[in-house]
């Protein structure tokens, strides 16, 4: 290619068209870069997005068609033993018809697509099935474009957004981002399950265009540190479970053996009775949190999104960030080209926007989760084990005295945990989150 853009974005990912969709609508000349064979292709996440970050890009998204499986009004938690488990749900009036939604499934393939037609309409250019192999540089060293897998496919630009996810290779080759350790990042395996739309709204509960999301842990990730999802499309149930991937070298467990044995959970078995598999996937997550946040700004680049790890694994948010991110991206190249600087100095201005926004606030703030999680296996072995004995306990009538029932749960209690550990991981667990 001859041509020279202004910026150069690789990934057509959430971050990437975010920045994308800013630029081109400032008349920013634009290039995006997906190695898919269209944006969301290869992309696949439980589905939840946040209509604060998506309307702060395209603010009447809802009027473009934005192909929203369901509106999301209640949020269940699940602690689950491997023969039972507990639930709280919160369900809430005020979601039911929020503008914008406050949060919504939709399906990864579809919207990606969407959301990329709609910067493609303010003027960026998108060339899908290619991949960014690498970064091309000038006489001093500045990122000065990108180099593809097409014959003709260097492509010179002021200024490179890198984000292209999680396994960014490129990222690694700017220097500022090492390569994830295995503890920073969770494998995730995804089942979609087709059911008729009026079976999941009488299953959950729901009206039409309603939805609801489950967020599961306990013994179903076999003792790792992992966590599972049933996030409702209209048409189907998006089924997520994932670990640290140090734990499953560690547990030598099959990640598609772990989704089987949780959906003959009893708690899942009713959900997704009669149901047509319709997809299996698999990918990472970043979860390294505050402390594996590289430096993103360099001479000439940006990072963005989960290539940045900018993924809060406490709350599974992680494109609104990447949508965050991008926009803060594209703000700062605005303003770049305003002053026609291009160095890294002005591009700084991008990590500020970060500091300052619940971007970084909120990854501060859970920054020792990850290690709490990791430290304390019996979050996901004993304690609901001990949690499902207890309930089962007291919930079965065969004569022992309720008093007599409590002794035997404290005693068995006593047996598996010492309260001494039972008050450290309290104590650890309340100080990751402060
Ligand atoms: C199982 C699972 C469930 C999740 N659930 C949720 C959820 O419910 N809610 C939530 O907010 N987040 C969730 N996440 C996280 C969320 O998916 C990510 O945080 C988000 O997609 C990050 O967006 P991104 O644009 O940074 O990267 P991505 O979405 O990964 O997009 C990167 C894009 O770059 C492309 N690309 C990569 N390398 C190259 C290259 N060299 N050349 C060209 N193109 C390239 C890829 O094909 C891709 O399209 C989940 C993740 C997983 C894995």
């Amino acid at each position: 290619m001859d041509e020279d853009f202004d910026v150069a974005i690789v990934g057509a990912g959430p971050a990437g068209i975010s920045a994308a969709y800013i630029l081109a609508k400032k008349g920013i000349k634009t290039i995006i870069f997906e190695r898919g064979e269209y944006p969301g292709a290869k992309n696949i996440s439980g589905g939840v997005l946040y209509g604060h970050d998506l309307a702060r890009i395209i603010p009447d998204f809802m009027d473009r068609n934005c192909p929203v499986e369901r509106n999301i009004v209640e949020s269940r938690l699940w602690y689950l033993s491997k023969q039972g488990g507990y639930s709280v749900a919160y369900r809430d009036r005020v979601f039911y018809d929020r503008t914008p939604l406050n949060a919504f499934t939709v399906g990864r393939a579809r919207f990606d697509r969407w959301f990329a037609e709609q910067a493609v309409a303010q003027g960026a250019l998108l060339i899908s099935n290619t991949v960014v192999t690498d970064l091309l540089r000038n006489g001093s060293n500045r990122v000065s474009g990108v180099k593809t897998d097409r014959p003709d496919g260097d492509v010179r630009a002021r200024i490179v957004l890198l984000a292209d996810g999680i396994n960014s290779a490129l990222a690694a080759k700017t220097g500022f981002r090492p390569e994830p350790k295995p503890d920073a990042v969770a494998l995730a395996v995804k089942d979609v399950i087709e059911l008729p739309e009026e079976m999941i709204n009488e299953r959950f509960g729901v009206e039409a265009g309603q939805g609801v999301t489950t967020e599961i842990v306990g013994e179903i990730t076999a003792g790792m540190d992992g966590i599972a999802v049933i996030y409702t499309n209209r048409h189907s149930l998006s089924i997520c479970i994932g670990a640290n991937l140090s734990d499953f070298m560690k547990y030598k467990v099959k990640p598609y053996d772990m989704l089987e044995e949780f959906k003959s959970h009893p708690m899942v078995v009713p959900l997704i009775k009669n149901g047509r598999p319709k997809e299996y996937m698999a990918h990472w997550i970043a979860e390294g949190g505050y402390d594996t946040i590289p430096r993103l700004a360099g001479e000439g680049f940006l990072i963005a999104g989960d290539s940045a790890s900018l993924f809060n694994a406490l709350h599974r948010e992680g494109s609104n960030m990447a949508m965050t991110s991008g926009r803060f991206a594209a703000e700062t190249i605005i303003e770049a080209f305003g002053k026609g600087d291009f160095t890294g100095e002005s591009l700084a201005g991008y990590m500020a926007r970060l500091r300052d926004s619940y971007i970084m606030a909120d990854l501060k703030k859970y920054r020792g989760f990850n290690g709490f999680r990791l430290k304390h296996h019996e979050l996901f072995s004993v304690f609901p084990e001990l949690a499902g004995m207890s309930a089962r306990e007291m919930l079965t009538v065969d004569g022992t005295s309720k008093k007599q029932k409590q002794k035997n749960i404290w005693k068995r209690i006593r047996k598996e945990i010492s309260l001494l550990k039972i008050a450290r991981i309290l104590w650890d667990g309340l100080r990751s989150v402060k």
